[in-house]
């Protein structure tokens, strides 16, 4: 073995001397931060921020779950990694394609090299969705760990590297809508973090509560009054906490308290025939409860031949709602994304707007009565960046200089603190 040190996608990372810790906070957007530290409940997060680094950092576009879980564990944009929704259109087969297989993937990961270099590696999601492209090329026989809360009653040592996970972590099984399920993750990493003292875990939770509660909602807060506890015992116990999120959130109803939605794919229908045009709206997921698939962010292909990119964007990008409407080059230039995998307009809602397919295809009865809260827009790109230890030198300058991408997260947390403070 060598020194330990890892160089993946161009950055070179030093072997941890302490445990790295790095959360990411499913739809944490800095509104909530703001306003727990107003409201004085998140008393480790503020230590954080005060003796430690705080900034806010431009997240992957769309601000989707998937894309930018990958981001923060390859340490590149999608352009490199290859994730750049929940799902896309295959032209050949004309199918929607779930972007969840580890095939998909076209980057190593950073936990995945440091378990190859001899370091032990544990990752933990709530959804299951995420588990195997977090656990891609992760050797689970040389005590790393890779589980979802989702499933963690049925972990075994070949698929996770662990078993009996839930008399490890002292909580019953959690309901997938539930709060418990993101804390269920962090639970298990403090207690990993007791047993095994590993040396990086990547923690990655899941977004309900701020799709269904906005910042101040007494919900909310105790969410994060319980976060909060955790991220201070994780850095009780020795390790640099890092915390980020993949996404933010904004309200995207109307007034009157329905769902605010461009439904796009009957606007084009109507200008351009059915069948014509195919909107992809990737947001969907299994968590229709969240969102209904209702996004601010989606892709259009031109099928049929009448619809062409131009006519598309000369259609729609002065709509109300909508910020902006980008043929294939410009949307992955704009935002460092996969060509084969965009589509030939991608449109990008407001940040009180949500744009869907078809209005026959959302379901939203699933979202009760309760507001619409969603993401994917640009909007909704700025995300928390949070180190429990203060940076060094070098570090301090580049964050100076900014701006700072969240998926350096790993970066400044493992290179960026100083050694053995
Ligand atoms: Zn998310």
């Amino acid at each position: 073995m060598s020194s330990g040190n890892i160089l993946l996608n161009g950055v070179s990372y030093r072997r941890p001397t302490r445990p790295v810790v790095v959360v990411c906070i499913d739809g944490g957007d800095p509104a909530y931060i703001e306003q727990g530290i107003r409201d004085g409940i998140i008393p480790n997060i503020a230590r954080f921020m005060h003796n430690g680094f705080s900034a806010i950092a431009d997240g992957t576009v769309p601000s989707f779950t998937c894309p930018n879980n990958m981001s923060l564990i390859t340490g590149a944009p999608p352009a490199v990694h290859g994730i750049s929704g929940n799902y896309y259109l295959d032209v050949a087969t004309g199918e929607a394609v779930v972007m969840t297989g580890p095939e998909l993937l076209r980057s190593r990961t950073i936990l995945a090299e440091f378990a190859a270099a001899g370091a032990k590696v544990v990752s933990i999601t709530a959804k299951d969705k995420l588990r195997k492209q977090l656990g891609k090329d992760l050797d689970l026989t040389r005590g790393n760990i890779s589980f979802s809360s989702e499933y963690a009653n049925r972990c075994t040592m070949q698929e996770n590297g662990i078993k009996d996970v839930l008399e490890l972590v002292g909580m019953p099984q959690p309901d997938m809508y539930s709060m418990e399920l993101s804390l269920f993750v962090l639970e298990a990493g403090i207690r990993l973090l007791e047993r095994d003292r590993p040396d990086l875990m990547f923690l990655s939770l899941t977004d309900f509560i701020q799709h269904k509660h906005a910042p101040g909602d007494p919900v909310a807060n105790q969410f994060y009054c319980q976060l909060d506890d955790k991220f201070g015992r994780l850095r009780e116990l020795g390790a640099v906490v890092a915390l980020t999120a993949d996404h933010g959130m904004n309200d995207k109803s109307t007034p009157a308290g329905k769902p605010n939605v461009i439904f796009l794919q009957d606007i084009l229908d109507r200008e351009f025939g059915k069948g014509d045009t195919r909107v992809i709206c990737p947001i969907t997921d299994a968590f229709v409860k969240h969102h209904g698939a209702l996004g601010g962010f989606v892709r259009v292909w031109c099928l049929g031949g009448r619809a062409t990119p131009q006519a598309i964007i000369g259609l729609v990008k002065d709509m109300p709602g909508i910020a902006a409407a980008l043929d294939k080059e410009t949307v992955c230039r704009k935002f460092d994304l996969p060509p084969d995998r965009e589509g030939d307009v991608a449109v990008i809602g407001g940040a009180n707007v949500v744009i869907g397919a078809a209005a026959a295809e959302h379901d939203l009865s699933g979202l009760g009565d309760a507001r619409l809260r969603s993401h994917g827009g640009v909007t909704e790109a700025r995300v928390p960046f949070i180190l429990s230890h203060p940076l060094n030198e070098k570090y301090r300058q580049r964050a100076a200089a900014g701006p700072i991408k969240s998926h350096h997260i790993f970066d400044y947390a493992i290179n960026g603190v100083e050694a053995g403070r």
